[in-house]
């Protein structure tokens, strides 16, 4: 099987009139199938519980996207069982056949982007761009990791050795859970699924409770794109019960999960506990949050850099791992940069992502208090600049973009994820003290530095310890194949999603060895 050269999946340009009229076509489809209901699928048999959630919008908080099933431990055991009798068979198909689904399910995501998208505008409150990003990366995922199959698919090259045969293949693990967060609520989740299922495991599914409509949207996609029955299960429910019975079961062979450092810190701690009859050790992805810096020096452009922040500190909220919430500023261009930082800033409007505002809702009520909380410490650490409130309460989840200025390097605003739009603006004597500060966390995930130096570049590649350094551009919008993505420390298990590395961790490698005359 031979396929064209990868080539990433082209954003829409909005500005085209005819892009706009399909975007709000979708939306106008997407909106009247709001509140539907969703079942929990294992093996093929669909479920419905006595109890429900509902999933709401955002931007419009009485909304109810869609209703879902409340599924509990019992009906994860059940999940983990099926995906195991699956496996198989599934674990046993030749990768050309596999591949065959991947590719199928981006040709249909391709023709059903704009209405994927729309439901992201809903159920998380992206705006238009955004959520059509999400989409294109999902697209890249399935091409990008289908042409990685068919490369391990040719295994690793062995020495030759006298009177024998040697080879050394790849094959999968078997059953897995998937956890995937809320914030790419496609991309992410199609991405660790579908690196799983490429590389011939099975997959019991447990989308985030705030996107789970888009996650059953996924599981329909692979359904029609051919996957049968049992080697996808979908099963929502909450994170403690479902999830927590998923990682711990002992027919689990690996996790791989996206989310908060405390939940993968759980789930790492839950997963390598050996649980009676066990007879592997779980492997687990975790990959987790950031506190993300952006450098910005005294021979730096000081315009693109203000572009660079705002667009990395407030683009979707903030409520991106990869999201800038720390600007380190070398002490002679500082007030200058937070000048024009609160002018670009205070440019930015708030409102529905539906009407495609540039700053829509965070996602939600718990999420909206614990980033005022934070707000309210920052009122104590640092000197507010912009923003600072929640705005059109009575709608959705909508806080001001906000930043404060002479944040001390180990303040808590500048040392915990807030996951919103907040952003702690930190004076640096000079670049070595800025990268001294930029690396005083217990993240590692993005970074970027603004500077025309190449000596200070050179030195910020050696020294800033971050998965994704970014040079004189934002810290946001990693794209598949181009920018491998994951990160060090407390930011995960650095598994570069995206990367020619990434379905490694779903694959082990087996020797074989065969004597010859
Ligand atoms: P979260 O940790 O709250 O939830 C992630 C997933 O874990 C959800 O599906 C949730 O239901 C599940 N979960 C919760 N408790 C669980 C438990 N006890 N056992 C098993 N599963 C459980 O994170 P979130 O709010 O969905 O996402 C935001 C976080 O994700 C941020 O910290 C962000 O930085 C991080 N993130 C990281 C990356 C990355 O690539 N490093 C990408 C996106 C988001």
């Amino acid at each position: 099987m031979k396929l064209p050269r990868f080539k990433n999946e082209p954003f829409t340009d909005f500005s085209k009139p005819e892009n706009r009229k399909k975007m709000e076509k979708a939306l106008l489809k997407v909106e009247s199938e709001l509140g539907r209901e969703y079942d929990i699928v294992i093996g093929g048999e669909r479920i419905k519980t006595q109890e429900k959630f509902y999933s709401y919008n955002p931007s419009k908080k009485d909304q109810v996207v869609g209703v879902l099933q409340k599924g509990d431990a019992e009906l994860a055991k059940k999940a983990i069982e099926v995906a195991n009798e699956a496996f198989k068979d599934w674990g046993m198909t030749k990768p050309e056949y596999r591949v065959k689904i991947m590719l199928k399910a981006a040709q249909i995501l391709r023709k059903r982007k704009f209405e994927f998208a729309a439901w992201q505008v809903f159920e998380v409150g992206k705006n238009w761009a955004e959520a059509d990003a999400d989409v294109a990366e999902a697209i890249d995922y399935l091409e990008y990791y289908s042409r990685w199959m068919l490369h391990y698919a040719e295994g690793a090259p062995v020495v030759k050795y006298p009177g024998e045969k040697n080879e050394m293949v790849y094959i999968p693990l078997g059953a897995g859970a998937v956890i995937p967060p809320w914030n790419f609520p496609l991309a992410i989740l199609l991405g660790m699924t579908v690196g799983a299922l490429v590389t011939g495991n099975t997959v019991v599914l447990k989308p985030s409770s705030d996107s789970p409509v888009i996650g059953a949207k996924f599981y329909e996609l692979m359904k029609e794109a051919g996957l049968p029955d049992g080697v996808l299960n979908f099963v929502t429910g909450p994170g403690s019960t479902v999830g927590d019975t998923l990682v711990s079961h002992p027919k689990t062979r690996f996790v791989a999960f996206t989310g908060s450092k405390e939940v993968g810190i759980h789930i790492y701690e839950l997963a390598s506990k050996v649980q009676p009859g066990q007879i592997w050790l779980k492997r687990v992805i975790a990959e987790m949050g950031g506190k993300d810096a952006i450098i910005v020096d005294d021979e730096a452009d000081i315009d693109s850099a203000v572009k660079g922040v705002v667009v990395s500190a407030f683009g979707y909220q903030g409520q991106k791992c990869s999201a800038c919430s720390r600007a380190i500023v070398v002490e002679s261009v500082y007030e200058k940069f937070i000048e024009k930082l609160v002018a670009e800033t205070e440019k930015l409007e708030i409102g529905p992502a539906r009407d495609n505002y540039p700053v829509g809702p965070v996602i939600n009520a718990g999420a909206q208090q614990k980033i005022l909380s934070y707000i309210e410490i920052g009122k104590s650490e640092g000197r507010l600049l912009t923003g600072g409130e929640a705005v059109r309460q009575d709608e959705g989840y909508y806080i001001k973009p906000t930043i404060f200025a002479d944040v001390d390097p180990k303040a808590r605003i500048a040392q915990e994820e807030i996951f919103g739009p907040v952003l702690a603006v930190i004076k640096a004597k000079d670049f070595d003290h800025a990268i001294e500060i930029a690396n005083d966390t217990e993240y590692g995930l993005t970074g970027s530095v603004y500077t025309k130096n190449r000596k200070k570049i050179e030195k910020a590649k050696k020294l800033f310890h971050v998965g994704n350094l970014y040079i004189n551009r934002k810290c946001t919008g990693a794209i598949v194949g181009v920018h491998p993505f994951g990160g060090f420390n407390m930011s995960g298990t650095d598994s570069k999603a995206g990367g020619p590395d990434y379905l490694l961790l779903f694959l082990q490698g087996k020797a074989i060895s065969e004597k010859v005359k």
